[in-house]
């Protein structure tokens, strides 16, 4: 049993999600001169709350610990990730018609990835992003950035200072944040009447049924289902009104919420017909949690077989890209250097070092042509059409695609 409360209900964790042992954070890179000093291990294991569903880790660093100022992670450097943005930003001028007179506020804002779209067609932006590189970088963007955790402290000064938010967005943040209620309520007391709500998370649903156990990682505390969603901004007197599938991430969900007083936005179809979907599913109840974690033992056992059998046989392993999932993937199998020579990143802030735990070493993505690898095992498998037409030169000598999850399959 966790010693922590749910982080939602407060009630105590008793049954086991998905234990995938003892990880270290998976931002914590390596330089060369740290590889022979201790390494901070955590225990990377997801519960389930019986009360409210809620699936979770428990925080074992502070956040500003994990996020902290050389943080790797600049959204920019994905292409996929900048047009997602771009189509968002058309998207919600289009629905909601915001211009000049609205307000965006993102939290979690990163480098003004997306932001700086808004700004671009005319409508006033504020970033919220606590980790002062991203926010420089978002600055020279022309995206004003407030360097803040965001919470019901950071949104009631916002709010009294007279700057709330017409469209306020999230992408990605609510899984990262430690104290959800404290969260969702700031979100409500900066939006302003008549005000739209966008989240942006992964969908519990596909990280089960794509067996997506990868995506666990310290960082990410909190993974939901639209159902729990539903009752956490209820909770705080935010309606969700509308809600799309999106294939961001493996699989991820767009909610829409508005205050609960606002009947000028009737809940739409969308919503029930999504919930009865993870009815169906089972995600109304315990045991449909309780048998993910058999899934995951197979997913490892078959990787490894690949591995051993790719090695015996004198083949060149090779890895691309050294996101988050990557890290918790590669300390649950046990697979270092003895498998995979290394891996490359387009982020100059991560080549030249080590992923944390295995120790395999992050070059530029350059290096595959000069290694010739036989296989290129994929890691961010949700960028995966990317990552296989930038380097669609390893069939040039036979080279071959490897993807780990939902389970290993190798393609040329
Ligand atoms: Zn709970």
């Amino acid at each position: 049993m966790s010693t922590a409360p749910c982080r939602f209900c407060g009630a105590p964790l008793r049954v086991s999600f998905c234990d995938l042992g003892m990880s270290p954070l998976s931002n914590a890179f390596l330089k060369p001169e740290q590889l022979d000093r201790a390494e901070k291990f955590y225990p990377l294991h997801a519960r389930v709350c019986e009360r409210c569903l809620l699936v979770q880790l428990e925080q074992f660093e502070p956040p500003e610990r994990i996020f902290s100022d050389d943080y790797a992670y600049f959204s920019s450097y994905s292409d996929l990730w900048l047009k997602h943005a771009s189509d968002y930003v058309d998207q919600m001028i289009e629905r909601f018609g915001f211009g000049s007179r609205h307000l965006a506020v993102e939290i979690a804002s990163n480098d003004g990835y997306l932001l700086q779209y808004f700004a671009k067609r005319g409508v006033p932006v504020l970033g919220i992003e606590p980790a002062a590189n991203c926010a420089r970088a978002a600055e020279e963007k022309g995206v004003p950035t407030l360097v803040k955790f965001f919470g019901a402290g950071t949104a009631g000064e916002l709010a009294a200072k007279g700057r709330k938010a017409d469209l306020l967005l999230g992408n990605n943040v609510l899984a990262h944040v430690p104290d959800l209620n404290d969260f969702v309520r700031g979100m409500q007391l900066l939006l302003a009447p008549g005000g739209v709500i966008t989240v942006e998370f992964p969908h519990l649903l596909t990280l089960i049924e794509q067996n997506q156990f990868d995506t666990i990682y310290h960082e990410h505390f909190s993974y939901f289902s639209f159902a729990v969603a539903e009752q956490l901004f209820a909770r705080h007197g935010i309606t969700l009104f509308d809600v799309e599938e999106l294939s961001t991430h493996g699989g991820s969900l767009r909610i829409y919420g508005r205050h609960a007083a606002d009947a000028s936005r009737p809940v739409g179809s969308r919503v029930a017909a999504l919930k009865e979907k993870e009815r169906r599913a089972g995600l109304d109840r315990i045991e449909a949690y309780r048998a993910f974690e058999e899934r995951v033992k197979r997913c490892k056992r078959h990787l490894l077989e690949f591995l051993v059998e790719a090695k015996e046989a004198g083949k060149q392993i090779v890895g691309y890209g050294a996101p988050a999932k990557g890290n918790t993937l590669l300390n649950y199998c046990g697979v270092r250097s003895d498998f995979i020579r290394f891996t490359v990143d387009r982020s100059p802030h991560k080549q030249g070092c080590f992923l944390p735990g295995t120790h395999i070493p992050v070059l530029h993505p350059d290096r595959i042509r000069e290694a010739r690898p036989d296989f290129l095992l994929i890691l961010p498998w949700n960028l995966k059409e990317e990552i296989v037409e930038q380097t669609a030169y390893i069939r040039d000598w036979g080279g071959k695609f490897v993807v780990p999850i939902p389970d290993v399959t190798v393609f040329a």
